[in-house]
């Protein structure tokens, strides 16, 4: 039985995220960094999937304790699916978010609006000290457009939401919270620590 789950990123706004989607679960979720020390996960795996399972088996091996973690990226139906997996280092190595964008919307520059389908995907996982690792997904469906909105985080600025007429970054966080991707994968993760909080329905 836990009632704290130590989630293993270092994006503050993955943790505002997390934590408002699970705000209801009412387990205490506790950023890795806010330890005075953590572990930094090499993410060079080639699937979301083992990127994420490698972050949560890493940290909860170094704490000692249940660990969730996230691992995110935007896969491009014109570029056969990239830069999924590559997504952080798109443009480069330490590049930033508006170079990712950039170089996104270069690649995209004469292709018709309706083949820049895309899709956000997170995978999130959930493991314990002994290597046990629990898997869950969820996706967002949009189109690549030019940038608009000044909330959210990376891809946001220029993932187009066509039921809602606007980019991820234009949403309110709870409305974003409410059809995103890791939105969607946190539900299905709801499940699995509710039952770590109370085995059973003990
Ligand atoms: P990671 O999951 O932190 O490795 O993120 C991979 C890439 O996807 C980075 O460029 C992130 O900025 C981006 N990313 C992760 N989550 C989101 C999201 O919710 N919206 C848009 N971009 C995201």
């Amino acid at each position: 039985m836990i009632n704290r789950i130590i989630l293993a990123t270092n994006n503050r706004h993955k943790v505002e995220e997390i934590k408002l989607i699970l705000k209801d679960v009412g387990i205490e979720i506790v950023p890795m960094t806010s330890f005075s020390s953590y572990p930094v996960t090499i993410e060079n795996e080639k699937t979301l999937e083992k990127n994420a399972s490698k972050k949560a088996r890493e940290a909860a091996d170094f704490f000692k304790e249940w660990t969730i973690a996230d691992d995110s990226g935007i896969e491009v139906d014109y570029l056969d699916g990239n830069p999924g997996v590559y997504s952080a280092r798109y443009a480069g190595e330490k590049c930033s978010s508006y170079e990712n964008n950039k170089k996104l919307l270069e690649a995209l520059k004469n292709v018709p609006q309706k083949k820049r389908i895309a899709k956000l995907k997170t995978v999130i996982a959930i493991a314990n000290p002994r290597g046990k690792v629990l898997l869950v997904s969820g996706e967002i469906f949009g189109i690549v457009k030019g940038r608009a909105g000044i909330g959210g985080f990376g891809y946001d600025p220029v993932f187009y939401v066509p039921k809602y007429k606007k980019t991820l970054a234009e949403l309110s966080l709870d409305m974003k919270n409410s059809i995103s991707h890791r939105a969607k994968a946190l539900k299905k993760a709801k499940k699995i620590i509710r039952e770590l909080m109370n085995p059973s329905g003990k």
